[in-house]
């Protein structure tokens, strides 16, 4: 039999109502460069989102189903883009603006994108692939830029101010299915053609309740929470609708991204709460070393995207700031585990714990599969490839050859998991520990060597800044490491020194022969490292 509940859909529209109305008075703080940064009230973004649905649909008739690109930094126009579009039914598609043109045109172009709001600071990034975007009607430019950039522009050109200035602060919300589209993030495309992952209302609303929860970001109304990963990097990790149901305070750094105005927007907004790639943490790591702030505001940090370096966690207890790990992807809307170690433990007991890639919520059935294709157990030592399953998981890709739905064998089981491409072991209280994922594994001799186990080994030594260990070919065992290192300034460690520091912790099967010291480690579009470029830098005898 069927329940007695009501069959309320969950939808992103219910979240702005909630937010603009129970926490109204929350804000939207954006960095901007000037000597005070700009404030917007929950309220206020609410009405603003209630007037640019009005104007998408009244001005450029914009439908169910019909896509609006973004292509902004983190600020206050753009959860107001969040909130509006999959509200009035329509999708918001992110674009990823540290993309290669001819990738954004593609996925511009595949999704059929019909208006794109464009902050105007990244106007000479969209102004000349226009003339490749045949679908794009409108263009809405927020916030300083040259206007005159888009001069030659086919499709129409308003100013987002004077696009929502006086229309009305209602609208009707249609009462929309719950599993309907409501947002759209392309893989950067690593391997092959981006994929379009489609969130609906449900996934976000859902995902949005998990990230609240106090066993992942766990925050409140008194909470301010910086987010620095881009809203362009899956839905920002789902914060501006998690902010939105429960009143947290957003911090956005808008373009200022670089260490120095993060280290001076945390010491002078004090947020509580922060979330970024390990990279971001480097660089603000370095920056305070060597311009002290006082940045132990920040009570929690939600650290992913790639493994954190545990001396990096280490580096942040000191400064009174605890990283938390979190494991993710596009396909999982991100949040898929989180490290909080179980209850009881001291300090030292709760160390092996932070440091894994943490714990599947309730929303995330995970499983191993071997080499076999058969099931793995948790017991900590078997590891396999991840498969996750659950209500914010993705089950397939938006718009194939065909134009249907696609579900490549390679990232699809055929009983419907989502194959992640990592490599680890899962312990029987269920935290996951990653060793690699499948692509950057070495494999030497039968073997496999953990790139990842290397570089987290590396960078614990004090000399070294950041490390990325890399399979190379190798005639005798097929692949074996290459690690390349970046040394602190002044630094006098040699390969020998590197290599005796490895083998306090490392097997000596697994040490690498080949090493290049490197200026800085390749970053892909979201800041993770980019394996590729670096083995490419290799057989291009770029590397000594
Ligand atoms: P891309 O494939 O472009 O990096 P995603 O942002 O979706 O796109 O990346 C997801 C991948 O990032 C995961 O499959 C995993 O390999 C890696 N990743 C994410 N979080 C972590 C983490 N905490 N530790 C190790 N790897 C991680």
């Amino acid at each position: 039999m069927l329940s007695t509940m009501q069959d309320i859909p969950l939808t992103v529209t219910r979240i702005l109502r909630h937010g603009m109305t129970i926490h109204g008075k929350s804000q939207v703080t954006t960095w901007t460069g000037e000597p005070e940064p700009h404030r917007r009230s929950f309220a206020e973004i609410g009405d603003r989102a209630t007037q640019l649905a009005n104007a998408l649909r009244d001005e450029f008739g914009i439908d169910a189903d019909q896509r609006v690109a973004t292509l902004m930094w983190n600020n206050a126009e753009h959860v107001e883009a969040y909130l509006a579009i999959p509200s009035m039914g329509a999708v918001l598609h992110t674009l990823n603006l540290r993309l290669p043109a001819e990738q954004l045109v593609w996925i511009v172009n595949h999704a059929a994108d019909r208006a794109v709001i464009v902050n105007g600071t990244l106007l000479p990034l969209l102004a000349p692939l226009l003339p490749h975007l045949p679908t794009i009607e409108h263009i809405v430019v927020s916030g300083p830029g040259d206007r005159a950039l888009l001069a030659d522009a086919d499709a129409r050109v308003h100013e987002y101010e004077e696009l929502i200035a006086g229309r009305p602060t209602s609208y009707d919300w249609p009462e929309l299915d719950e599993r309907a589209a409501a947002a759209m993030c392309y893989t950067s495309g690593t391997t092959g053609d981006p994929k379009g992952v489609v969130y609906s209302h449900r996934s976000i609303y859902l995902h949005s309740m998990q990230v609240n929860m106090a066993e992942s970001m766990g925050l409140t109304n008194h909470d301010t929470s910086l987010v620095v990963v881009p809203q362009f990097h899956v839905n920002a990790w789902g914060l501006p609708t998690a902010t939105f149901m429960t009143g947290i305070n957003m911090l956005m750094p808008d373009r200022f991204l670089q260490p120095a105005p993060l280290a001076e927007m945390i010491e002078r907004e004090k947020p509580t709460h922060a979330a970024a790639v390990p990279t971001i943490w480097q660089g603000l790591l370095a920056e305070v070393t060597a311009n002290p702030r006082d940045i132990s505001s920040m009570k929690q940090v939600t650290i992913g995207g790639a493994a954190c370096p545990p001396a990096l966690m280490e580096a942040y207890d000191k400064l009174g700031v605890r990283l938390c790990h979190a494991w993710g992807m596009t396909e999982t809307s991100p949040l898929g585990t989180m490290s909080h170690p179980p209850a009881g433990l001291t300090a030292d007991e709760e160390w092996p714990y932070r440091i894994t890639q943490g714990r599947f919520p309730a929303g995330v059935e995970a499983r191993l599969v071997g080499p076999a294709d058969e099931f793995l157990p948790w017991d900590g030592e078997s590891a396999g490839e991840l498969e996750v399953r659950g209500p914010w998981i993705a089950g397939s890709y938006y718009g194939g050859a065909g134009g249907e739905d696609f579900r490549p064998a390679d990232k699809f089981s055929a009983d419907g998991w989502l194959k992640t491409g990592d490599v680890g072991v899962i312990s029987p209280d269920g935290y996951l520990t990653l060793t690699d994922r499948a692509k950057d594994v070495i494999k030497s001799g039968g073997e496999w060597i953990s790139s990842v186990q290397l570089e987290n080994a590396l960078m614990a030594h004090p000399e070294v800044t950041e490390a990325a260990v890399v399979a190379v070919p190798d005639e005798k065992w097929g692949e074996r490491p290459l690690a390349t290192v970046v040394l602190k300034e002044g630094s006098t460690a040699g390969y020998g020194e590197l290599k005796a520091f490895l083998s306090e912790t490392i097997p000596k099967w697994q040490l690498p022969e080949r090493w290049s010291v490197i200026s800085v480690v390749p970053k892909t579009s979201v800041g993770k490292f980019d394996k590729k470029v670096i083995r490419k830098q290799y057989a291009d005898g770029e590397l000594d």
